[in-house]
């Protein structure tokens, strides 16, 4: 059985092996999701058709556009992946002979009867060091997706987080992350981006306070933390709690020419339609009190290409946005 240090470590290194910036959660979704079959007590080995299904609805829903038809990915290429110590294939030796470059169709996958799951050792490490499990999920939460998603994405994959009380109340807990390679965050983020949009949600204009704090409003990164965006206002959008979370869901992105808050053509509305969320759609962002601090074109860019559920709805002429 594998010591908690060297599961930890099998799982960063497929972390570094991400290319920088560009965001791609596949393998990321991948392990999640076995990780709550580890979790439920579910056989070491699944067949790739039995968790297909499931994938593709991550991917739809967490993933950048187009994501799902590159579902079977990661199945294949994890098992190289991490120095070959994280993941098996189980299946006909014609197919797991292949160079690791060919990967097999998603048809070949289902018809073979492909079977993947953790490594045995790290398999057995996860099942038996209590709070382990968690302590991988939340590393790769954290490495990959914005906190607004966590709970979310946590839930689709059927994970439990919450640390058993034996393991927290353990002083080995604190140890193995001692080396984890976090990225600090700026504690003046939000307060700078809150107030460089005068404590409103640049989308809507929702600006509820309670005394003199803000309630609801939150520090949006336009490239995500996890994908190198920096903590400076040009990369910081002031959003209500609604609007974060659609924004990290990439169910709107912002159009760096004239700012204009563009929304997917996979976003509906149906009962509140065009009175409702979509009634944003084509107006620009309320401008921040400066304009050195608007966002910068590579992070909108970034967004764009990455989180956001392309393609965008059609924008038509610029709506003057009411006086506040
Ligand atoms: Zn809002």
């Amino acid at each position: 059985m594998a010591t908690a240090g060297e599961v930890l470590n099998a799982f960063d290194n497929i972390r570094r092996a991400q290319h920088a910036g560009v965001y791609a959660p596949h393998k990321p979704l991948l392990i999640l999701l076995a990780l709550g079959r580890v979790q439920r007590g579910e056989p070491r080995m699944v067949e790739f058709s039995e968790v297909d299904a499931p994938l593709r609805a991550l991917l739809g829903e967490f993933g950048p556009s187009s994501a799902a038809k590159s579902r079977h990915y990661p199945f294949w290429h994890l098992a190289t992946d991490g120095r070959g110590a994280l993941w098996d294939l189980n299946g006909p030796k014609d197919v797991l002979t292949r160079p690791a470059g060919a990967t097999p169709s998603l048809g070949e996958l289902r018809r073979r009867h492909i079977a993947g799951g953790f490594a045995t050792d790290i398999d057995a490490a996860l099942r038996q060091t209590p709070g382990l499990l968690q302590d991988v999920a939340r590393r790769v939460l954290d490495a990959y997706f914005p906190a607004t998603l966590h709970a979310d994405i946590a839930a689709a994959v059927g994970l439990d987080l919450e640390q058993p009380p034996q393991a927290a109340d353990s002083a080995g807990a604190d140890a193995r992350y001692a080396d984890a390679p976090v990225r600090r965050r700026d504690p003046s983020f939000r307060e700078r981006v809150l107030r460089a949009y005068e404590y409103r949600c640049c989308v809507c204009g929702f600006d509820l306070r309670i005394g003199h704090a803000p309630a609801g409003l939150e520090a949006a990164h336009i490239q995500w933390h996890q994908f190198g965006g920096p903590d400076i206002e040009p990369n910081g959008l002031s959003l209500c709690a609604l609007h974060h979370k659609l924004f990290d869901l990439g169910v709107f992105t912002i159009e760096p020419s004239e700012y204009r808050v563009t929304f997917s053509q996979h976003a509906i509305s149906g009962g509140r339609g065009m009175s409702g969320e979509l009634q944003y759609h084509g107006r620009a962002i309320h401008a921040p009190q400066r304009s050195e601090l608007l966002p910068a074109s590579e992070y909108l860019l970034w967004n764009a290409s990455g989180p956001f559920k392309r393609p965008a709805r059609p924008v038509a002429r610029a709506k003057p946005r009411a006086k506040r």
